[in-house]
């Protein structure tokens, strides 16, 4: 016999544990199926060696590129899902970003709602992950119902500098919104230590706003919900008509269990919940369930990224760095054929990372001059919007092993907000006063394993014929199979996407919440 719950909800990270917390307290019986575990709290975290040069948290998973070559997928199986290693930069998407947008290479198609309608949740959201922010200092973000919870996270020296700067030559620099869990004016209340062990590492001390610590956890006490970790779900199975989601299997400890729910979501990550879809295939959807369209898997997207980190002769002090964002080149104008994207701070980058993301790179590198090249680093994170292509995209062999083709977009454009980022760094001294002879710039593309900001292969809409979910995140073809996570993203905008993964799951389980009543 099969347990059944009122809602099954596959995977805890960003949009399952997030719609899971928006559900609990209805008092509505819900199931959290996790592949993962919880993260230990341990040591390990916060050292670069086990996190950056041993990818111990990083699952064993191997996918396959368009070549047929294997590797391994930065993807994080955890209680929290990836949002247990993320940056917390919980950003909005633009206005612009709902709209159509033409880019070098293609179109950012618009989305069936606005701004406007998702700003609600977007507030929601970030009173839940008790964001630190300033809005009203970036002019290319939208209105606000609310402000942040919290005030923005303040610049370190350094930053501050660099942020005088910026204005000084007239662009607009403002505080980047942080999830963390830190009260500058009252520390002692704080759980954050303002560390530097934030950006790709798990927190030690849950001072992170992460979905485990902000979402999942704070449910467990709760009699109507259950999480089962070490979880895996394989498939979905339906009744004879198709319509309906009658089983989910899963694999737990070695053996197969079956569970039911009158409503199932699937949160799995973008390229897992195409992957359980596709090996849902079954007479009633022969091509993958939901996927009469052939849209499920296709239009994967991850954004087109670069790490740079620039070298000035100051030494650069900064603990917690991701204290600053610009969005003055985010979109076309000002003599910009295209939109370029979005720059801010990363964590603060140290020799033992440098090693792990760039081995060939610093192979011969002794330890002293990467020690002093981290001393004298400011690290930026330069992200330009990726384009839905059909060819980009996930697909499952017979084995059921994941496929993911991928080719680049943008690349133009990402190359250009390099460019400005160079003029801007000459801008802010850092080209007269250098370590090395002449300006010494670092930059590492994100490799097709970075899938960290995955997003599309299921994306929503109004019509069946090209897209998978319906307007509320419901499969077009079936009545009670949901999919919150970053597969609805119709395009993904050029700033980070949790923040908006989150706002979602709040949006559709409140939608849920009327459904059930
Ligand atoms: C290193 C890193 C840094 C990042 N920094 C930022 C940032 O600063 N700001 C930002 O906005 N975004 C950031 N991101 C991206 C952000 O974490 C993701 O966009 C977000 O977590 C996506 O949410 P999701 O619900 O789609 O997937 P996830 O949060 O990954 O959740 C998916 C969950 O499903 C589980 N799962 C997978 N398959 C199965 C299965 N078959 N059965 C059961 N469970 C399953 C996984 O274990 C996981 O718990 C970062 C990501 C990484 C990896």
């Amino acid at each position: 016999m099969t347990e059944h719950y009122d809602v099954v909800i596959v995977g805890t990270g960003a949009g399952g544990g997030t719609l899971a917390h928006t559900l609990a307290s209805s008092g509505k019986r819900i199931l959290l199926l996790e592949r993962g575990d919880f993260l230990s709290r341990e040591m390990d975290s916060w050292d670069p060696r086990p996190v950056f040069v041993d990818g111990k948290y990083i699952s064993p998973d191997m996918w396959y590129d368009a070549d047929g070559q294997q590797f391994q997928p930065q993807v994080h199986y955890f209680v929290g899902g990836a949002t247990k290693l993320y940056g917390a930069a919980l950003y909005r998407l633009r206005p612009g970003d709902f709209r159509e947008i033409q880019h070098a290479d293609g179109v950012s198609p618009a989305w069936p709602l606005s701004y406007d309608d998702f700003e609600p949740w977007y507030t929601k959201a970030e009173w839940l992950y008790q964001v630190h922010g300033a809005h009203g200092e970036d002019p290319t973000e939208g209105h606000w119902s609310k402000q942040y919870p919290w005030p923005a996270v303040s610049h370190e020296p350094r930053v501050q500098q660099i942020s005088d700067a910026l204005a000084g030559g007239g662009y607009h620099p403002f505080h980047a919104p942080c999830g963390i869990l830190l009260d500058e004016a009252s520390r002692p209340a704080s759980t954050c230590i303002r560390c530097a062990w934030c950006d790709g590492y798990p927190c030690l001390v849950h001072a992170k706003s992460d979905a485990e610590t902000i979402a999942v956890r704070p449910i467990l006490d709760l009699p109507n919900v259950t999480l089962l970790v070490n979880s895996e779900v394989e498939r979905l199975d339906t009744d004879p008509s198709g319509r309906a989601v009658t089983g989910v299997v899963v694999s737990r400890g070695g053996r197969e269990e079956v569970y039911s729910g009158d409503i199932v979501v699937v949160c799995a990550g973008a390229a897992n919940s195409a992957k359980i879809l596709l090996r849902s295939a079954s007479d009633a959807h022969p091509s993958g369930l939901a996927n009469g369209s052939d849209q499920v898997g296709r239009n994967y997207m991850y954004h087109n990224s670069k790490a740079v980190v620039a070298l000035g002769k100051e030494s650069n002090d900064t603990v917690f760095q991701k204290t600053l964002g610009l969005n003055d080149f985010y979109f076309a104008g000002d003599g910009r054929q295209w939109p370029l994207g979005n720059i801010q701070l990363l964590g603060k980058s140290n020799a033992m990372a440098m090693k792990g993301e760039e081995p060939k790179l610093t192979l011969l590198a002794p330890r002293w001059s990467l020690a002093e090249t981290a001393r004298h680093a400011v690290d930026f994170w330069l992200t330009t919007e990726d384009v839905p292509k059909p060819g980009n995209r996930v697909t499952v062999d017979r084995d059921g092993r994941v496929h993911l083709a991928y080719a680049a977009t943008n690349d133009a454009e990402a190359t250009g907000l390099y460019h400005e980022l160079r003029k801007i760094l000459n801008h802010i001294g850092m080209a007269d006063h250098h370590v090395l002879d002449k300006n010494f710039y670092m930059s590492m593309d994100v490799p097709v394993a970075g899938v960290a900001h995955q997003a599309g292969t299921c994306r929503f809409g109004a019509d069946p014929a090209n897209s998978v979910l319906d307007v509320n995140c419901k499969a077009h073809e079936l009545d009670n199979l949901y999919v919150v996570d970053a597969s609805f993203f119709p395009s993904i905008g050029a700033v980070n996407p949790a923040l908006t993964v989150m706002a979602n799951a709040i949006r559709v389980g409140e939608h849920l919440l009327t459904r059930m009543a």
